[in-house]
Order: structure tokens, then C-alpha cells, then sequence
């Protein structure tokens, strides 16, 4: 696809003014890769603009023309090109309300002859001009497209940006299409990951913004680009430098959940895995067979006080005793060998506070050589607590099986 350029005006050939419209059209197109083949300069002569016109359609796809859209009688490149296309000039009433509204503005009175501006080719896409009193407009002919604007060169490049590059983009076939990358964390607040890369929220392209959820920010890095490649190419320095910032925080990136990583690295590694849970109500164990493809055996315990129950103990003499911290991890270390499977998790909490002793929860950890046992403090008993700790012990398991540490409460 290939454009020209037919800009009008008896100014120019008399040398009274510099055409400075064309090379403002030449360098935007250059810039959206349009190829440039011809620019012809003609005078305000309804004929010759047809003329050119005529020959311009032969022999490009697309042809840019600048000036005699205004109201007077030397304004005749509407004329020219009704012409040349064989469409009437359709009056519409919008247009002129549109001219009325623009000269009340200004406290002048506008001319019968301002009509001739409100008349565009029948079928033309019309390009309303808020810059000045005559809109563009655009001919799509079966010979190529003839794209039609006002001289004055505040009004031309306002309606090159507004409508006609991204209408040439369209036609290129290159729309800006918007590409997300995700970076999931966990178990970093929004305010801690604000102040680590704040910095790197004020570019345009791409943007880097945050999402909270309940124990889990998402990082989402835009890029608008024509291509994937290209917006592949915008945000893999922001992608390494966040990154090499947050470190191992990142869980996963787009569509990629907690559990679904954690039930690949349990797969990955060929680990089966147990669940006593008298904490989540046993979110953990739903979120891992939550995952599609099973092929590893979850076994799952979820009675209020599964985990005290395998120490033999009564939760209340747990808490009591103020051992619930060996208590989770006999649990867990109990639970691995009597289920035979290779990992066991331990949850163990009490989420009322009836004897004054702060709600926590413990999270053990067993492979049957290590434990790693964590204690959480309980803001309140309610759904989100439960989500939260559901959220440190699948982080805790992601932690173990990659073989980095777990996060400190
Ligand atoms: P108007 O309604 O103002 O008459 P128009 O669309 O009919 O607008 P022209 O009459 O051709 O456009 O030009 C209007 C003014 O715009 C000219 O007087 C000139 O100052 C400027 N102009 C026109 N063509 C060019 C050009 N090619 N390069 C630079 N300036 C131009
Ligand atoms: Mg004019």
C-alpha cells in the first residue's frame, strides 16, 4: 500500500506561502510506515484538481489532500472530488449545527455560504474538525481511498492525529493492540512492593500498576504496540528490573495461581502430599484439588481439630499448655507416616479466643526428615484470616519445594 499527497492552493504556486502542509503529512506517514511515492502541488481550479485526483486514484492507494474545504468560491476540492468519484454532495444538518454552533461561539454570524462546508460526497466517512469550521472527510472509492482536509495546519494535523492515522493504522493492519504481563506475589503488601518499585510506576508505555488481593499483590505491566514482539520488547527490562527487585516474592506470572503453582512443583518433584487442616475449613486441600489434571494423591483431614487430634490431645489442652507450636509439628510429622505420603502439612489454630490466649496459627511442615513450623497471628475469625493463612501455608509448601526459605511471619 502506497500514498500521495495533492495539495491545493493558488498561494502556493504563486510562491506566496511555503507548503508546509505536505511535509507535515510526508513525515507522519513516514512515521506509521506508509510509503510515500508522489506529491503534487495544484492551484484552486476545480478541473485540474480533478484531474489530479483522477491520475492520483490510477496510481495509489491511498491519496492526501490539503485544502479548498472552506467556504468560498476558490474552496473547491469538494467539488473536485464528487467529481472524479461520481457521489453527489450530500448536505448534512448535524455539520451545519456543528458551524453555527462554532460562529456563536466566536460572536460572529455565520454566511449562507458556510452551507457548502455542511456538504460532504455521498457515503463519505466524515472527520468532524473541533479545530476549525470545515470537517474532513474520506472517500473510499473502488480506485483507492481519497482522504480530504482543511489547509490551515492546526486544523490538517488535528485531524491526522485525531482520524486519519489511526484510520491508515487500520488499514495497515497494525492496530494498537494492549499487552498485559502479570507478576503474581504473595506474601508482600501492596505498600512494601509500592515503596521497592514505585519508581517504576510513572512510565507511559508500558505502565506498571498494582492489584491487590487477600494476601496476594498482582504486578500488571501494559505495553501498547502494534506487535507482540514489540510490546515483548517493552516490558522485558521492566520484567527483569522488577524482578531483580522483589526477588522470589514473584510466585507466577499471568493466568498462574498459588495452588496451581504449588500442585506442578509437587508433580515436578513427584511428592504426595497430606492435610490436616482445623484452621482454613480446608481451603488448602480444595485450592490443591482444585487444580485441573490430578495425578498426585492430596489427602485431606478438615475436622475443627484435625491436627490435635492426631497427638491425641484435646485442642483446649494445646493451647493450654502452650506447646501448640511441638503440637503442629508432631501433627504434621504424624500425619506424613501414617498416610504414607512423602509431605504433610499441619494446620493448626483456634480461631475463637476463649481464654485470653491471641488466636494464632501454626503451619508445620514435615518431610519426614525436616519440619518447618511457622506461627501466624489471627487479626479476627472470618473469612478473609482464613484465605490469609490459606496463602502462608501454600507459600510455605511453594518455599520448601523450590528449596528457598520460608518468609518469616
Ligand atoms: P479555509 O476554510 O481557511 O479557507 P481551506 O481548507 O479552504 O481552509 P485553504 O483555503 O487552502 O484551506 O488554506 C487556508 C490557509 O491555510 C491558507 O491561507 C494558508 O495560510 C494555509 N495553508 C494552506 N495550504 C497550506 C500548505 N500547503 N502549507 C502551509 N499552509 C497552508
Ligand atoms: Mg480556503
Amino acid at each position: 500500500m502506497h500514498a500521495e499527497i495533492v495539495v491545493t492552493g493558488s498561494e502556493l504556486l504563486l510562491g506566496e506561502i511555503v507548503d508546509t502542509n505536505s511535509t507535515m503529512l510526508a513525515r507522519m506517514l513516514r512515521d506509521i510506515g506508509l510509503d510515500l511515492y508522489y506529491k503534487t502541488v495544484v492551484g484552486d481550479n476545480r478541473a485540474r484538481i480533478a484531474a489530479v485526483l483522477r491520475l492520483a486514484l490510477e496510481r495509489s492507494d491511498i491519496v492526501l489532500t490539503s485544502g479548498g474545504l472552506g467556504p468560498t468560491v476558490d474552496d473547491v476540492t469538494r467539488e473536485a472530488v464528487a467529481d472524479v468519484t461520481g457521489r453527489p454532495l450530500v448536505f448534512h444538518q448535524h455539520l451545519l449545527d456543528q458551524i453555527a454552533a462554532r460562529f456563536a461561539r466566536f460572536g460572529r454570524p455565520m454566511s449562507e455560504n458556510n452551507r457548502r462546508q455542511a456538504h460532504v460526497p455521498e457515503g463519505a466517512i466524515i472527520l468532524e474538525n473541533s479545530e476549525g469550521t470545515a470537517p474532513g472527510f474520506i472517500v473510499e472509492d473502488m480506485r483507492g481511498t481519497i482522504i480530504c482536509l482543511p489547509g490551515v495546519p492546526r486544523e490538517l494535523e488535528h485531524l491526522m492525529r485525531t482520524h486519519v492515522i489511526p484510520y491508515l493504522k487500520r488499514r495497515l493492519g497494525y492496530e494498537t493492540i494492549i499487552f498485559p504481563r502479570v507478576l503474581r506475589t504473595c506474601n508482600i503488601g501492596e505498600s512494601q512492593i509500592d515503596a521497592l518499585i514505585g519508581d517504576l510506576m510513572h512510565g507511559s508505555n508500558p505502565t506498571v500498576g498494582l492489584a491487590a488481593h487477600l494476601g496476594q499483590v498482582d504486578i500488571r505491566i501494559t505495553a501498547k504496540s502494534s506487535t507482540r514482539e514489540e510490546a515483548a520488547q517493552l516490558i522485558a527490562p521492566i520484567e527483569a528490573e522488577i524482578r531483580r527487585r522483589l526477588g522470589d516474592v514473584i510466585f507466577g506470572t499471568d493466568e498462574q495461581t498459588l495452588e496451581g503453582v504449588v500442585y506442578d512443583l509437587l508433580e515436578q518433584r513427584e511428592r504426595t502430599i497430606a492435610l490436616a487442616d482445623s484452621v482454613t475449613g480446608g481451603q488448602v486441600a480444595d485450592l490443591l484439588r482444585g487444580v485441573e489434571r490430578q495425578r498426585i494423591l492430596i489427602a485431606d483431614q478438615r475436622y475443627p481439630d484435625a491436627a490435635a487430634l492426631l497427638t491425641g490431645l484435646r485442642l483446649e489442652d494445646v493451647w493450654r499448655r502452650a506447646g501448640a507450636k511441638q503440637v503442629a509439628e508432631e501433627a504434621a510429622a504424624r500425619l506424613r507416616a501414617e498416610s504414607g505420603s512423602q509431605l504433610a502439612l499441619a494446620l493448626l489454630g483456634m480461631l475463637a479466643d476463649s481464654d485470653n490466649v491471641p488466636p494464632m496459627a501454626y503451619i508445620s511442615l514435615s518431610d519426614g526428615e525436616t519440619s518447618i513450623t511457622r506461627a501466624y497471628r489471627f487479626g479476627s475469625e472470618n473469612d478473609l484470616t482464613r484465605r490469609w493463612i490459606t496463602v502462608r501455608a501454600l507459600d510455605m509448601l511453594r518455599r520448601y519445594l523450590l528449596g528457598i526459605a520460608p518468609l518469616d511471619p
